[in-house]
Order: structure tokens, then sequence, then C-alpha cells
């Protein structure tokens, strides 16, 4: 009936690029704004099959067999040229079965991808089931700028775009405005509702009252040249003149034990620090007043939201390079490779330039998109509600919603 709790099933991939923080926004924001009225499940696609399809070649090639002209017409019509080698059709096939699987078990009334490569398979396969005109699907993109195009799919009811940029690319892949929605990257409302203030913070976390502080970062893993930064940031953010320091120094290292490990042993003139992953991000960043990472977009747009002026160091060759440009042509921060040029501009921010560090703090808020994740599940809510009309009109029965293939 019309009071049924709706599923929905989010697909992701736990393979770096903040896939599950987004993933895991999302769901927090339904159960903030929705409350009961939806269960959200969120599934690894990729999980538990490392080595697959090797493994699985036997059943993956049985499993196209007997697909082969559903193949056939979902793939010549609609997908790119990577479908005609054999080892990624093979890959293909065996992840086809994982989301047939999936939605046999979850039974979605809204499946909602976070994942560059869940969008053909998935639709391909709710077309097979019959089901493509009772389960809203949606993409939420979550790279800022470059992004790959198997992103993007005609077939899907709302792609979600974290920028104008990526909008833009949408469009020239033949996404329709009314496919295209552009609110911001999805940001854990612990995140983005928090109310913080920075004197609390610093006393709660243990930091210096009084010094401007640095926030050095290499997303979840601990990437990019930390180590270098921080040395170096040890020399400028200490005045030999006055023999005091200018400054200090947080360094968050992820899950980089060999990171934290080697910079705890170093020897330190100004405040440091040290810590592993932390889960309360929105503290951190709270009580700092710039950033030094690598161009991960969760980082960023978390900082963005804590106009937190940001220095670019490192980034992940393909997905993570047009981060780079968002960033710096908004005036939100700048790219610099070397540890030492990132080290004196933190000591000129926090001496002579304190101008400059409080107006790319203000371009960084312009930039925020804080709202970013309630819009895209109210923006769901409503596509769901229309879907279930539609539905009803045409004579379709929610409880009967999920009739097995004559296949499986
Ligand atoms: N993060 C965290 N605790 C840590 C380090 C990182 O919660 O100790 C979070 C960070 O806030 C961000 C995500 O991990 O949300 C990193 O995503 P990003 O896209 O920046 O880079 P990735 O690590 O996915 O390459």
């Amino acid at each position: 009936g019309a009071n049924r709790a709706k599923n929905v099933l989010i697909l992701m991939s736990d393979t770096g690029g903040g896939h599950r923080a987004s993933a895991e926004a999302i769901k927090d924001a339904f159960r903030i704004e929705f409350g009961d009225e939806y269960r959200v499940f969120v599934k690894d696609l990729c999980k538990d099959h490392a080595g697959w399809p090797l493994n699985n070649m036997e059943s993956s090639y049985k499993f196209m067999v007997k697909h082969v002209q559903l193949w056939k017409v979902a793939f010549h019509t609609t997908s790119p040229r990577w479908v005609h080698c054999f080892y990624l059709a093979a890959l293909a096939s065996v992840y086809a079965k994982k989301v047939e699987a999936g939605l046999k078990k979850y039974k979605p009334d809204i499946i909602i991808s976070v994942h560059p490569l869940m969008q053909h398979i998935p639709l391909w396969v709710l077309k097979w089931q019959g089901l493509q005109n009772r389960v809203v699907f949606v993409t939420v993109i979550t790279d800022l700028n470059t992004c790959h195009p198997t992103w993007f799919h005609a077939g899907v009811n709302r792609c979600y775009c974290p920028s104008e940029e990526v909008a833009k690319r949408a469009a020239l892949d033949y996404l329709k405005p009314s496919q295209i929605r552009v609110f911001g990257l999805p940001i854990r409302p612990s995140f983005c509702r928090a109310v913080l203030v920075k004197d609390d913070l610093r006393k709660e976390l243990e930091l210096d009252p009084e010094l401007p502080a640095v926030l050095l970062m290499g997303g979840g893993e601990g990437m990019g040249p930390v180590k270098k930064t921080a040395k170096a940031l040890g020399e400028s953010l200490f005045d030999k003149e006055l023999g005091k320091p200018i400054g200090q120094l947080i360094v968050i290292c992820g899950r980089n034990k060999t990171l934290s490990s080697s910079l705890q042993a170093l020897e330190w003139k100004i405040p440091v620090k040290i810590r592993g992953f932390e889960t309360q991000m929105e503290k951190w960043m709270g009580a700092c007043d710039c950033i030094i990472t690598k161009a991960g977009p969760g980082t960023i747009a978390e900082a963005l939201i804590r106009g937190l002026p940001i220095i670019l160091n490192d980034f992940i060759p393909g997905q993570e390079v047009g981060n780079v440009p968002y960033v710096v042509d908004n005036g939100a921060g700048v790219f610099s490779k070397s540890p030492t040029e990132s080290a004196k501009l933190v000591a000129r921010w926090f001496g002579p330039d304190s101008e400059e560090l409080k107006r790319m703090s203000e371009n960084a808020l312009k930039l925020a998109q804080p709202e970013a994740v309630f819009d895209i599940v109210r923006d769901i809510h409503e596509l769901s509600q229309e879907q279930g009309v539609l539905s009803q009109i045409s004579g379709s029965l929610t409880s009967s919603f999920y009739i097995p293939s004559p296949e499986a």
C-alpha cells in the first residue's frame, strides 16, 4: 500500500574516490529527512570477488551463452566499445548476476549508483527484468570536474552532477536537461549540519588556543608527500629570530600507519598533533585555518564547507586532475607539488599575507554546497512519488513487484 517503506539500493565499490563516503552520506540524509519511509541498503558490487572473473570464467561463459540475444541487443545499441573485449564482457556478466541477485534480495524501489561503472549493467538488468519503469534509477557523480564518460547513461531518471562543469559534460553525452541536476557533492550530514565554534573545538581537541593551525592530510589512505611537507612546515612555522612558533600543525594520516609512526618519531619545534584515521573530520577541519591535501573530491568539498583555503599538493592521475582547476580557478586555493613552497606559503598566510588567507576562505565558503546531499535525497523522493503514481496508473501492483525471470 501507500505506506509501505520504500527500499533504496545504493551501488558502490570501495575502490578509493570516496564512493563509500558518498554512499554513507546519502544513507544518513535519507534517515534524517524521511525517517523510516525509506530503507537504505549499501551494496559493494566488487567485494569478495578478488580475481574474478578469471576464477569464474566458466559460469560467466554459460551465463553469456544463455543470454546472448539480450546481450547483443543491450550492448550493440547502448554501450561503448569496451564490451567487445571478452575479458570485460565476462566481468560484466559476473557483475550482471550480482545486480540480479541484489534486485531479488533488496527489491529496490530506487537504485542509486555512485560509481562510474554501475550504470550500463544495472540498467540493462532492469530492462531485461521488465522493471525499468517501476524502479527509479539515478546516478550521483562523485568527481568534481573531469569525469569518465561511463558515468553518463541516457537511460537514468536523474544524473546528479556536483558542478556545472560536470553538467556540461553530461549534456554533451546526450543527457536531457530534465535528467540533469546540479546540487553539489554529497557530504556526510554530520559535516554540513554541524554548528561548530573554533575556540570550543580547539579546547576539545587539545590544540593551542591562539596559534593559527594548518591541517595536513592525504585522503583516507594518507597519500601524497605528507612527511616531507610536515617536516618543511616544522621549519617554516618556527620564527628563528623570536625563537617561537608562528603556527601549529595537525597531521591526519588516515589508515597509513607507517606514516603516523614515522612522524611520531620526529622532534618538533612547533606544536604538532599526529593522528591516525579520524571519524570526526568536521571537528579537525573546524579547528584549523587552512588545509594541505591531495585533490580528493571528498576532502575538497568538506574543506570548502568549513571555509578552509586549500593547498593541493598531489592528485591521482585521471579522476582527480580536474579537481585542481575547480579549486584554483575559483580562488579557493592553490596547487603546489613542492613541500617547501607549500610550507612557505602557509607561513606567509599566517604572517604578512593574512588578507589573502581571508579572501580565499571567503571564496571557499562561496563554492561550498553543504545542502547538496539533502537536495539530492529530496529530489529522489519526488521522483519516486511521481513514479509511484505512474505505475499505479499503468495497473502494476506493488505487491507483485518482482516477477522472477523465466531464465532464472
Ligand atoms: N577521512 C576520514 N578520516 C581520516 C582521513 C580521511 O574520515 O582520517 C575522510 C575524508 O574526510 C574524506 C574521505 O575520507 O571524506 C577521503 O575522500 P577523498 O575523496 O578526499 O579521497 P580518497 O581517500 O577517497 O582518495
